[in-house]
């Protein structure tokens, strides 16, 4: 289209219709990205061909992967984004033909991208396709045809241009760079995401960039923004320079950690080295024929039969009546189903467990969610059944997130599908088969679902197997709360064995045998019994206290993160809490928590504990894996070794003291001490505790016990000097052995060399021990191995008082202790210190039934 200039000497643009259809204004378009403007001002078609034509002479200067999109460059450097359709891009490409590739140089008129009409009417929110210009501020007005156009032949819109706008103001600042960022949208920055970040970094004045690794784009730029193509679960970091670079830094961060807006972002990972693991775990292999692996879902061991559960089939029409009713009987459907799944929500909620409760809570929230209504309307309304189109809505769905990296979105495709064949279930009027299996069964199924698993029959059901599922599936996190021995991700030959096959199933190893000889067989049934009996006796005795058979007292107290995960541990007899995770209460929301807050949990947990019970309340630690979304940390090259726990302290020293003052103030409920992060040099100490002893004087209320945590190689090689200067030592043996053996402790590969019995942690716990004694303070444990059966022996040996474990274990090691002499576990803990290796010490303690 030739550009003409207009009197007044202003240059314009003429864009014909990219596609032939009804030209409207961007104000109708239902989507708030495009009806905003956020992405750009232009004009929007509703089109009635599936050919999407230049409108203008220009170079390509972005295409998106998904194809749906696609960026010309005129001569004039007006940048105009063409978007086929609403929330195309989660069509992952599907319907879309290229014409074009990057770089290429295109005449008006030129076709652009082909695509298939029908498929994504179906698949799509709409067809509305939009032609915006991405950088405005070159355009001083838009002149806008609307009703029916022609692509390649009528103009749909005019451009007035000005003068290029002022650039980014760079001086007068500082540099400011983000730490890495996970992009947590499902489909990267398509246009949507992109436009909203766009418009916030056009709120500053400072320059500020999007890089990843060696690649850059303008933040002000959608444009440069989709052309880096950032995929889900990409790290990111924002660099910004100019008068407001921090400002721009913290808000952008925020920003882009909670989705830019885009309902299904998943959070970011916590740690950055998961959202590493792009491709699936190994499938695990056996070559015994005998024996078929998986994944550990939920410990125990079970003996029984197979049976094989075969998902039912539900046949539909394609066609429906009229677009009324079938919109009618989707919403009956979908209504009935809610009320299936709040009774399902209400019988395990009944059955004590709601952490079980809260799956079905969520099933609730995929029944109301908009997007799979409006995605199956909107093929009601072209004619489908009711029945057809909610197939077809929740498959592509539950398709989609099952293709995704992140191992926990990738699982909830399961969900989807469970609550999806219920609606369909109540669509058909087909009723769910009613099982009745044998005695002993242990089910093999390709998935199972949450539903599937309430409705189990638990004296019959003794465990079960599936193709599918890790240890982070709603079924995993199911069958562990239930008890069952189960086991995930099993090879596919699973499904060979006939039903009634004999086997025995290890949901600790993530194994099932078959072929068991009839003395195996009855003597895992005896190891079982036992089990049960030692389970119940230990939860009967879990309130008395934890004394060795030799009159030596051991503290058990609970790791918690809650004022839920503390009545839990009251319940299940734990004498304090060794551990009270406060970033817990940081995370996961959009600022901190303030100091009535913090200091009414705090409160709460001391109420929870009463008088006589203590809790150690550790002051903040964050970094290293653990961001907080809406404080800005620095840029690290090894956040482990940077600004973390007592050092991030330091760094937000306002932070810093309002949780002191809440832990202060709650202090007078209870016997609450206070414990700090991440102590390495002793200077470290002397200044968190001045900040404490500050904030208590301005308070006036009593004095509170102190302590740190022994994390640091450092603080247990200096363990007798500091010990001087504190009223206890709790032990990290988590932080403490990734220091020690120079581990990143997220680390996937490195994991199984990660083992808290190491000899040379061991002798660090050893060291500060004795360096504890020389003054009169006692040690705890509160790192992982606390809980772990294998050290437990050797860490009274080695003379720790305290042990604080998950509130699972309570009993457990309750018991345990009461099984111990202090003389031999001395013994043990000698021995330990001599050996080489960590399975050395491992072998010196046996667990019951290996
Ligand atoms: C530890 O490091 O062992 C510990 C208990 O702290 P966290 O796991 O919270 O870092
Ligand atoms: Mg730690």
């Amino acid at each position: 289209m030739a550009d003409r200039i207009r009197a007044g000497e202003a240059k314009t643009i003429q864009l014909a219709a990219p596609i032939s259809g009804y030209a409207l204004d961007l104000e109708s378009v239902p989507d708030p990205v495009f009806s905003q403007k956020m992405v750009g001002d232009g004009v929007s078609v509703d089109p009635t061909t599936a050919t999407l034509r230049a409108p203008v002479d220009g170079k390509i200067v972005q295409l998106h992967p998904s194809n749906h999109a696609v960026t010309l460059e005129t001569a004039e450097g007006i940048e105009v984004l063409m978007h086929i359709g609403l929330d195309t891009v989660e069509l992952r490409g599907k319907g879309f033909s290229p014409n074009v590739r990057l770089g290429d140089r295109v005449k008006a008129g030129d076709v652009l991208i082909e695509f298939d009409i029908d498929f994504v009417a179906l698949h799509a929110k709409s067809l509305l396709t939009q032609m915006v210009v991405t950088n405005g501020d070159r355009v001083a007005e838009y002149i806008q045809q609307s009703g029916m156009v022609e692509s390649g032949r009528d103009t749909v819109l005019e451009l007035v241009l000005t003068e290029p706008a002022n650039a980014a103001e760079t001086t007068g600042g500082e540099v400011v760079i983000s730490e890495p960022i996970v992009v947590p949208n499902p489909s990267g920055l398509h246009a949507r995401p992109a436009a909203v970040l766009v418009n916030l970094a056009k709120k500053y004045r400072s320059n500020i960039q999007l890089l990843r690794g060696d690649d850059r784009a303008n933040a002000r730029s959608v444009v440069a923004l989709m052309g880096l193509q950032i995929a889900h679960g990409d790290r990111i970091t924002l660099n910004a320079d100019g008068p407001d670079a921090k400002d721009a830094i913290l808000a952008l961060t925020a920003a882009i950690r909670s989705g830019l807006g885009e309902a299904g972002a998943s959070p970011a990972p916590a740690s950055i080295a998961q959202s590493d693991l792009k491709s699936p775990p190994p499938q695990p292999k056996s070559s015994d024929p005998n024996l078929i692996m998986g994944v550990a879902a939920s410990s125990g061991l079970a003996v029984g039969k197979t049976f094989r559960v075969c998902e039912q089939t539900l046949n539909v029409d394609e066609q429906g009546e009229s677009p009324a009713r079938e919109r009618r009987k989707l919403e009956d459907a979908i209504a009935a189903a809610a009320l299936e799944v709040e009774s399902l929500r209400a019988k395990v909620h009944a059955q004590g467990n709601p952490g079980k409760a809260a799956i079905f809570a969520a099933h609730q929230e995929i029944l109301d969610d908009p997007d799979l209504l409006d995605t199956a309307t909107s093929a009601i309304d072209k004619g489908k059944s009711a029945a057809f189109a909610w197939q077809q809505t929740y498959s592509a769905q539950a398709e989609r997130l099952s293709q995704l990296s992140n191992e926990l979105l990738a699982q909830r495709a399961n969900d989807i599908r469970d609550v999806g064949q219920r609606v369909l279930r109540i669509l058909t009027g087909v009723e769910a088969i009613a099982v009745k299996y044998p005695t002993n069964t242990i089910l093999l199924a390709e998935d199972l679902t949450p539903s599937d698993m309430a409705n189990l029959d638990r004296d019959r059901v003794v465990g079960f197997c599936t193709l599918a599922g890790g240890s982070t599936s709603h079924v995993a996190i199911l069958a562990r709360s239930m008890g069952i021995p189960a086991l995930a991700g099993a090879e596919a030959r699973v499904m060979d064995l006939a039903d009634g096959t004999p086997v025995i199933l290890n949901g600790t190893q993530g194994t099932l045998r078959l072929n068991a000889s009839e003395a195996e067989l009855e003597r895992t049934q005896l190891r079982i019994a036992r089990q049960k009996s030692m389970r119940a006796a230990e939860l009967q005795t879990a309130f008395e206290p934890a004394i060795t058979q030799d009159g030596h007292p051991v503290e058990v107290a609970a790791n918690i993160g809650s004022l839920k995960d503390a009545e839990e541990a009251v319940a299940l007899g734990a004498e304090g809490v060794g551990l009270l995770r406060t970033e817990f209460a940081f995370m996961e929301r959009p600022q901190a928590p303030t100091e009535d807050e913090q200091t009414g949990i705090y409160r709460g947990i001391a109420e929870v504990l009463g008088p006589d019970k203590p809790a150690i309340i550790r002051t903040l630690d964050v970094g290293g894996d653990k961001p907080l979304p809406y404080l800005p940390m620095p840029h690290e090259e090894n956040p482990f070794l940077g600004e973390r726990g007592i050092r991030f302290g330091f760094d937000q020293p306002e932070l810093q003291r309002t949780q002191l003052r809440a832990i202060l103030r709650a202090s007078t409920k209870g016997k609450l001490r206070v414990m700090f992060p991440m102590i390495g040099r002793i200077e470290e100490l002397r200044m968190a505790k001045a900040m404490l002893e500050e904030e208590r004087q301005r308070l006036d209320v009593p004095p509170v016990e102190i302590g740190i945590m022994l994390e640091v190689p450092s603080a247990a090689i200096m363990a007798e000097r500091l010990a001087k200067e504190v009223d206890f030592f709790s032990v990290g043996t988590n932080d403490l052995t990734q220091y020690t053996l120079a581990m990143d402790r997220g680390h996937p590969k490195l994991a199984p060399c990660l083992d808290g019995l190491h000899p040379a942690v061991l002798g660090l716990i050893d060291l500060a021990v004795r360096g504890a004694s020389q003054h009169g303070i006692w040690v705890g444990v509160c790192g992982g191995i606390g809980s772990d059966p294998q050290a437990v022996p050797i860490l009274i040996g080695l003379g720790i008082k305290e042990l604080s474990v998950s509130v699972s274990t309570i009993p457990s090691i309750k018991a345990q202790v009461r099984s111990l002499d202090l003389a031999r576990c001395r013994d043990l803990a000698e021995r330990a210190l001599t050996l080489e290796t960590a399975s050395e010490v491992r072998n010196l303690v046996p667990l019951e039934g290996d």
